[in-house]
This record gives structure tokens, C-alpha cells and sequence, in this order.
């Protein structure tokens, strides 16, 4: 079995740690590879190799450096099916997520090919007599982002593309549960010959993403993962002088109003909770209904039950396994809390098998009604295939339960009423907004906007944000005196 490597100074290479862990496929629990868990002194081999490459990289011309992302464009599209089934294979999500992921990631790329318009500075002529006053953007140095596990191939685009096209070199951490992709992709990135150090990545956890906190020449982390976590990164990394932006964990409201378009947002809510298995910081979790409910409720339990769940290459899936064994054994003991706390089963999916992966982290799309909104499964974000239906009276009660929760990653209303769904854009308390949207996933050029504790810093990825993230701004006041101007 492969054990994986190290990219520094342009060259695959062992990491200084002995110990490993299994990448382990979620659907069969087969092994696909060995991840070390590396160590500080990975870290500081790839920050040197990177501070090395960040020389020549920062004085090449942005026009030049965006050539090699039109070259990176092209080689993901060429790769694109290889690259998903490796994602399919490591995080068990269906061959049509982990393509949309890699779209997504291609869309980024995209977007960062602007960088010699994004990354222009400004000019004032004659601030005072004879002098000018200038703004330009120059890259921060060696950059480094540490991912989840849920979208192996995407998250790290949300930051890469602009980091490099802004004149930084960048350091890639994984997550050790789905490091494969990101290893692969850094593979093809061969292809581009781009100078040494520039990219690096390293394997591991915990003491990686430490080492990477506290390396004096890593100046920028960007984060993606848990609440718990990004608030540790945000506050370490922060105390060790770095720039950091920090995106945690979610608990996805909707409201559904009673003019909503019942076929229409049962298709889409149940996309949107069950898409990935729920394992998106996007995911819808509590379903909110406002007044009248019963047609709803019967449309999403009737859709729930025809969901097909197995193995993600496998044809007609919809919806895979869950990450690891802990998480199904968690996502489990979730649903049954719910359960003494109250809430009323509507759909089971903790017994379900899936026919020849006896094995998998399987748990089939679960509805659970009526559960306390001051309950542990109310307040937890689960990550895994489970709605959560409550039922409310009024608008004004469901979004001061909106405003209420704890994360503000992502909140969604259903109303052919465009004057409702006004006052909800206004009034609720989230980054992302969706409208008879399910999963409001911003495109490449919006800011992926979490708020509350989904998000730790100012400059979130994407768009404009990563722009400012990755440079930093340097004014220049200039005179020139005549008397110092020879005459032609
Ligand atoms: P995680 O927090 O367990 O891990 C994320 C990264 O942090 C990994 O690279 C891991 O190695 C590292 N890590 C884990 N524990 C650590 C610790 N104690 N100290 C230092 N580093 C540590 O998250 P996960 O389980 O991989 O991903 C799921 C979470 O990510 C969910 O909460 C989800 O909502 C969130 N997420 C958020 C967004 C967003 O944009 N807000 C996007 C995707 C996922």
C-alpha cells in the first residue's frame, strides 16, 4: 500500500515521522493508503523551500504567473474524472458531488486568472501641490491552508489559485482523512514546471497544522473545518503575528413559508440536506415550516424514502456513506438523544444496509420531527443524512430562531412572495444567503460568507476577499522637485 509523501522543493519526499494512519475507503472500509502523521520539522523543510521559491516568484510578472493557471485550468479538466473517482474513493461521496467539487474548484481558477485586474492599486495626483500618493498590493510571502475532509479537492481552490496568482508561495495541508486527492492534484501540477517551492504540500495533523501555526515564516493560514478548531487556528495563529481566515462548522436553517412551491422545494430541500450525506458545512439541517404543514411534511417524507444510497461509483446513487466509523457510531447517538428528548421518528435510516457494502459507514436518509430547539440535536451540527423537522407559526418566530443559532453559515427561505423573502435577506442572521435556494454556495467571484462562530477573521476565500487576503497594501507619497530635472 502507497504511503504518501511530502512535496517540497519540487521533489516527493519521506516525511520525518514514522507513524501513519490508514486512508481508509467509507464504503467497504478497504485501505487505499498510509498518511503520516508528520511532524514540525516537515513543516519547516517546506516553509525554507517555500520562502526560496516566494524570491522569484513575487518579482515574476503577475501576467506571467496567471499562465501557469490557464495551464492549471486545463490540466484539471483533463484529469477531472480521474480526480473525482479519487475523491469518490476517499471521502464516499457520489461520482456527481465530487465533479460538481472539481467545477467548482476549476470555477476558482478561473476567477484568479483576473488577478492583473483584481490586484491593480490606486493613484491620487496631486494630493498636495507636486506630490502624488499611490497604492499597490504585493504578495504576503509563504502562505499555507489547512483543509477538511468533506471536499478533498475544492477547498484548497477557494485559496490556492489566488494565493499564487497574488506572487505568494503556498503550502498545502489536507486533511489525513482524505489526503489523496490534493496529493494527486499536486502530482499533475508537475506539469507546469513552476519554480521550486512555490507549491509544497504536507501530510499530517495536529502537530502539522501547530507547526504550521507557529512557523515564523508562514505568514498567512487559511483554515476550513470545525467551530472548535477554527477558533483555535484563528486565535493561535493570530498570536504567532500571522494573517488568518477561519471557516467552521455550520447548522443549516430553512424556512419554509406556506406559499412556497411544495414539489419544487421538496426536491431541493431534500437535495440540500442529504447531498454529500450531509456532510457539508451547507447542508440543511433544521427544516423550519411556518403555519399550515402537513402537505409539506408528507412531499419531503414521501421523497426522503425513494433516496437511493450506496457506493458513489455504483449508477443511480444518490447519497453515500459517512466518513469514518466514529462518525456513523456519532451521527447515531444523535439521533437517538433526539429521540429521548422528544422528537418523533418519520423516517429510520440507522438500521439500513446497502447489498455487498455490509461494511460501509452507511446511514440512510433520517427525519426526525418535532425534536426541542434547546436540545442537543437542535444545537449540534451534525454532519450526516438526518432532517430535522420543526413546525412555527410565524415568520418573525422563525427567524428569531434563525438569529438565534450559534453558527451563521448558511440560512434559506421558500416563499413565492417576494416581499417575504425580503424581509428574510434583511433580517436573517447568516453569510450565505439562499432563496428558494437550498445549498447558496457562493460562485468564485462572491466571498464565501460565514458569520458568528462558522467564521474567524475579516477576509473570507474567494472572490475579491482572497485578493485582499493574499496582498498586502503599500502606499507611496512621492515628490519630485523641479530643480532636480535636467533640461533636454
Ligand atoms: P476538523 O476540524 O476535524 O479538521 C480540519 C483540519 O484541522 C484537518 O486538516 C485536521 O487535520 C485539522 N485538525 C483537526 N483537529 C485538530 C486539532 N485539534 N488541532 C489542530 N488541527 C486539527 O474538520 P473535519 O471533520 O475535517 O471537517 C468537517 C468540519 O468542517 C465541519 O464542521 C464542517 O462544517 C466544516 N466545514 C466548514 C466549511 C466552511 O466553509 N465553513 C467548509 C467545509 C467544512
Amino acid at each position: 500500500m502507497e504511503k504518501l509523501q511530502n512535496y517540497i522543493n519540487g521533489q516527493w519526499v519521506e516525511s520525518h515521522s514514522d507513524e501513519t494512519t490508514l486512508v481508509l475507503n467509507p464504503a467497504t472500509q478497504e485501505p487505499l493508503a498510509k498518511v503520516p502523521k508528520g511532524q514540525a520539522s516537515d513543516v519547516s523543510a517546506a516553509a525554507e523551500a517555500a520562502l526560496q521559491g516566494f524570491h522569484e516568484w513575487k518579482s515574476t510578472p503577475v501576467s506571467k504567473r496567471i499562465q501557469y493557471l490557464f495551464k492549471l485550468k486545463t490540466i484539471l479538466e483533463d484529469n477531472l474524472d480521474d480526480i473525482s473517482r479519487t475523491i469518490v474513493l476517499e471521502s464516499g461521496k457520489t461520482y456527481l458531488e465530487a465533479r460538481a467539487e472539481m467545477i467548482r474548484a476549476i470555477e476558482n481558477v478561473e476567477n484568479a486568472c483576473g488577478m492583473p485586474t483584481l490586484m491593480q492599486g490606486e493613484f491620487s495626483e496631486d494630493i498636495a501641490k507636486g506630490i502624488d500618493e499611490y497604492m499597490i498590493r504585493q504578495p504576503l510571502g509563504v502562505c499555507a491552508c489547512i483543509a477538511p475532509f468533506n471536499f478533498p479537492g475544492m477547498i484548497t481552490f477557494w485559496f490556492l489559485p489566488y494565493a499564487l496568482a497574488c506572487g505568494n508561495s503556498y503550502i498545502i495541508k489536507p486533511s489525513e482523512k482524505t489526503p489523496m486527492t490534493m496529493t494527486k492534484i499536486v502530482r499533475l501540477m508537475e506539469q507546469l514546471d513552476l519554480p521550486q517551492g512555490v507549491v509544497g504540500l504536507v501530510q499530517g495533523s495536529r502537530e502539522v497544522v501547530d507547526a504550521l501555526l507557529e512557523h515564523p515564516i508562514i505568514k498567512g493560514i487559511s483554515f476550513v473545518g470545525s467551530s472548535a478548531v477554527a477558533q483555535y487556528v484563528y486565535s493561535k495563529g493570530a498570536s504567532h503575528g500571522k494573517r488568518v481566515q477561519a471557516q467552521g462548522g455550520a447548522k443549516n436553517p430553512v424556512i419554509i413559508l406556506p406559499d412556497a412551491d411544495i414539489d419544487m422545494t421538496t426536491q431541493i430541500v431534500i437535495d440540500s440536506v442529504y447531498g454529500c450525506a450531509g456532510q457539508r458545512c451547507l447542508a440543511a439541517s433544521t427544516i423550519v415550516t411556518v403555519g399550515a404543514h402537513q402537505d409539506i411534511t408528507e412531499s419531503l417524507v414521501e421523497t426522503v424514502k425513494t433516496r437511493k444510497t450506496g457506493f458513489g461509483l455504483d449508477s443511480d446513487v444518490q447519497m453515500g456513506p459517512v466518513i469514518s466509523t466514529d462518525s456513523k457510531k456519532r451521527i447515531n447517538e444523535l439521533i437517538d438523544h433526539g429521540l429521548h428528548e422528544g422528537g418523533k421518528l418519520l423516517v429510520d435510516g440507522r438500521k439500513g444496509q446497502v447489498e455487498g457494502y455490509e461494511s460501509g459507514n452507511f446511514i440512510m436518509p433520517t427525519v426526525i420531527e418535532d425534536i426541542p430547539l434547546d436540545g442537543l440535536l437542535a444545537q449540534t451540527e451534525i454532519f450526516g443524512p438526518v432532517l430535522s423537522l420543526v413546525h412555527m407559526n410565524t415568520t418573525d418566530e422563525a427567524i428569531a430562531y434563525i438569529n438565534s443559532n450559534r453558527y451563521g453559515n448558511m440560512a434559506c427561505v421558500f416563499t413565492s412572495s417576494g416581499l417575504n423573502a425580503r424581509k428574510f435577506r434583511h433580517e436573517a442572521e447568516a453569510g450565505n444567503i439562499g432563496i428558494n435556494i437550498g445549498v447558496a454556495a457562493p460562485v468564485a467571484q462572491f466571498p464565501f460568507s460565514g458569520w458568528k462562530d462558522s467564521f474567524y477573521g475579516d477576509l473570507h476565500g474567494q472572490g475579491k476577499h482572497a485578493v485582499e487576503f493574499f496582498t498586502q497594501t503599500k502606499v507611496v507619497v512621492e515628490r519630485w522637485l523641479k530643480e532636480w530635472s535636467r533640461k533636454f
